[in-house]
């Protein structure tokens, strides 16, 4: 296998996974024991309760001789920080960020979800891939980086965040406010957010995120005069929201080709053909408007959209009452350089004067990360012996857009080949890492950290 492979070819393709999992100088075992430990603290959120997970990450480095801080945000949350100095620096930093909270597990689970259970070649348990897996690899790398000693030309942080599940408030968004300081010389990031893609054991592309859409969530309450449901009240406040969402749910999709679209489908039509090549050359002749006609795979429309979800409505008071207040939640999802004012207001004017809107959450534009960057270029040199980096854009919201909001590029890298049916586990039921893919995911991290960090031994 040639050392490097940045060209598509069959070559290239074949190398796939075929290289041996961890040459770490920690033992695969106590790394998948980490990971086992790790997914027993239960950090879902809310209420998070990182606190002990943080502790935990602290105590292994501070066994390894690493210094680490933990910062709690006003509502007690924690999140923690330790900076690997190069010999002789500070010198430029990569932060490695993952978020240490989780979603709730749910029921009907093949095993307890808070086990870390080692069963049938897999680590089981919330979080074992959302993220809890991608935090100890980043341990374990910056942990290797500190045991083999060499020159590095690079400072490494590893960042473990509170709140990331509920928007980032208390992590690292005010980490970053509350606490600059901490971020002095920081590059880029590597986080969460990569999305490769795996058929049948076999990798066929990298996909590091470098934008996403962004989140407008709101809250709308309708308020009227409750009552006996025997009575006439046509004008309740249940009815006056119901009234309003209808007309928020009839506007028209409108399609828009954007920079970030451009480039993904440009990437899914390189790399796998078919429909997304069909959709890409119409995007390149300019064609944008005959999308809406198009038959597309799901999940492809929403790269072209701002779209609306209503997520929660809310007025339980039981089926004879009528009640004073009826709320709702709606989760909106942005194209990258949407103008987000003009939207909010045609959103209000479809609502109606009416109806009180609340911003519970938003998000204001940022650049894409670029790729001649020198984290990219370490990736590419890391990874491309087994499959095509590329850069991809993706419709879900993780902490990179706080570090892109402030100039600071960052990365969504998952290191995991790990199939499309084992992803399904991710904030629903019996997820779980296969342990050879979470070995060899942390091998790889590895690797691109001595490149990146420019480790000679
Ligand atoms: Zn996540």
């Amino acid at each position: 296998m040639s050392a490097r492979c940045l060209s598509f070819s069959l070559v290239c393709w074949l190398g796939i996974l075929q290289v041996p999992p961890a040459q770490a100088s920690e033992s695969a075992e106590e790394i998948v024991g980490w990971l086992q430990e790790y997914i027993q603290i239960d950090t879902t959120n809310p209420p998070g309760g990182e606190r002990a997970a943080t502790d935990y990450l602290a105590a292994i480095l501070e066994r390894e001789g690493i210094a680490s801080r933990v910062f709690e945000s006003p509502e007690g949350r924690a999140s923690l920080y330790a900076r690997l100095e190069a010999p002789g620096g500070p010198r430029p930093a990569i932060v490695l960020l993952h978020h240490v909270d989780v979603v709730a597990a749910g029921d009907d689970w093949a095993v307890e979800p808070f086990s870390g259970r080692r069963w049938r070649d897999k680590v089981w348990g919330r979080g074992a891939l959302d993220v809890k897996g991608l935090g100890i690899a980043q341990l374990a790398a910056v942990l290797d980086l500190k045991r083999t000693g060499g020159t590095r030309g690079r400072d490494v942080i590893l960042l473990a965040v509170a709140d990331e599940e509920a928007g980032g408030g208390q992590g690292a968004r005010w980490l970053l406010e509350a606490h600059p300081e901490l971020f002095e010389g920081v590059e880029g990031v590597l986080n969460e957010g990569g999305s490769n893609r795996v058929l049948n054991d076999r990798l066929i592309w990298w996909g590091i995120e470098v934008t996403q859409k962004r989140p407008l969530w709101l809250r709308v309450t309708a308020s009227g005069r409750g009552g006996h449901a025997s009575g006439l009240h046509p004008h309740s406040a249940t009815h006056k929201l119901v009234a309003g969402l209808a007309r928020l749910l009839e506007r028209p999709m409108t399609f828009r080709v954007t920079d970030a679209a451009r480039m993904y489908l440009g990437t899914l039509a390189r790399l796998e053909g078919g429909r997304a090549e069909e959709i890409y050359r119409l995007i390149e002749a300019g064609d944008g408007d005959e999308l809406p006609n198009l038959p597309m795979a799901p999940g492809l429309p929403v790269y072209f959209l701002d779209t609306i979800q209503v997520t929660e409505i809310r007025n339980a008071r039981g089926s004879n009452v009528v009640s004073p207040e009826a709320v709702a939640n709606i989760d909106m999802r942005l194209l990258p350089d949407t103008d987000s004012g003009a939207l909010l207001a045609e959103v209000r004017e479809l609502l109606g004067e009416d109806l009180e809107i609340e911003v519970l959450l938003e998000a204001p534009e940022a650049p894409a990360s670029p790729r001649d960057h020198p984290i990219y270029l370490a990736l590419e040199e890391a990874l491309s012996v087994r499959a095509p980096v590329v850069p991809t854009f993706i419709s879900g919201t993780t902490d990179s857009r706080f570090f892109r909001q402030r100039g600071i590029p960052a990365y969504g890298f998952s290191p995991f080949g790990v199939n499309a049916r084992d992803m399904h586990g991710i904030h629903g039921k019996d997820e779980a890492v296969p342990i050879d893919a979470f070995l060899r995911g942390v091998e790889n991290l590895r690797r691109f950290l001595r490149i990146y960090a420019g480790v000679t031994d």
